[in-house]
């Protein structure tokens, strides 16, 4: 859980297993994203490389650009609950927390107030990590008293609009009239308005998308844990379909978050003033330390 703890000493390196030695020289530990981000993903040594999820799955695909996104990967814990997505959450070289049916961003609220405490000086990120059922449904109260309190951490919600890995019941994010194995009549309420919840429960920062461009993607994700580690609480609403209970082509995934960005997954993206100044001083002074590392290589 940090830079200095994951760096083995020289002389040991020979003992520590290969895989361990080449993700501290070839991972994104303490480098830029230009030098191990989104952008370049398939030329370094990634945070989560394996994962036991459906093949052709879009939210393993979401999850692996979560960890290649994140501002500082050797100061961040993340937490989920039962789901598909703690499958491969579970498989990536950052610490995770496994909570119990929904109880993640209570779990995350005692965390993010820990580490202020023991580490005051600096920036340890907490992320909660669940799908629509941990999220909405079963994790609802302690999702929304965590923002109601205002705590300090990003909430991700991978919405693949059912329960996945029950074998297909409905969830309160799943649209209205969806069919599906354990709902073969067709939903009858609307899904839940997650984002204008998170907002009105206290969310600085919110986002809504189908994460089809991964600049895009990347930015909005490091944006919220960026605010979250000032402001408050921050919230991403993310498009992870499951091809398995939707029956969706594995080659059509793609084409699916696509048409989904142009419904009910339309980009949204919600900040506060105070939100928006960390977010306008962060990225300038990342745009001040590239120009400044190309003037360097001239
Ligand atoms: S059941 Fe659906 S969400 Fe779960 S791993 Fe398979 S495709 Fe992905």
């Amino acid at each position: 859980m940090s830079l200095k703890y994951i760096t083995p000493a020289e002389r040991f390196k020979k003992y520590l297993p290969k895989d361990y030695v080449e993700l501290v020289d070839y991972g994104p530990f303490g480098k830029t994203q230009d030098e191990a981000g989104p952008g370049n993903m398939g030329q370094f040594k990634e945070l989560m490389e394996e994962h036991p999820m459906c093949s052709g799955c879009w939210m393993a695909y979401f999850i692996r650009l979560i960890f290649a996104s994140l501002p500082a990967p050797e100061e961040t814990v993340t937490l989920g609950t039962a789901g598909c997505g703690r499958l491969a959450i579970s498989q990536a070289a950052v610490p995770f927390i496994y909570g119990n049916y929904g109880d993640q961003n209570a779990m995350a609220s005692g965390l993010t107030r820990a580490f202020r405490i023991r580490f005051p000086e600096k920036h340890k990120d907490v992320i909660t990590i669940a799908g629509d059922g941990g999220t909405m449904d079963i994790g609802f109260s302690m999702t929304m008293h965590s923002w109601i309190r205002g705590e300090k951490f990003t909430t991700i919600m991978l919405d693949n609009e059912v329960y996945g890995n029950t074998g297909g019941q409905e969830s309160g994010m799943s649209p209205k009239g969806a069919i599906l194995k354990m709902a073969p009549l067709g939903k009858k309420g609307e899904k839940m308005p997650a984002t204008a919840l998170a907002q009105a429960a206290g969310c600085v920062y919110t986002v809504r998308l189908s994460p089809t461009n991964i600049k895009k993607a990347a930015k909005v994700i490091r944006r919220a844990i960026f605010v979250a580690r000032e402001v408050g609480p921050t919230f991403v609403h993310a498009y992870t379909s499951c091809n398995i209970e939707y029956s969706i082509p594995t080659e059509d995934v793609f084409a699916d978050a696509k048409e989904k960005e142009k419904t009910r997954f339309q980009f949204e993206e919600y900040m506060t003033d105070e939100a928006k100044a960390v977010i306008d001083r962060v990225e300038a002074e990342e745009k001040a330390a590239k120009r400044a590392k190309k003037a360097e290589v001239v």
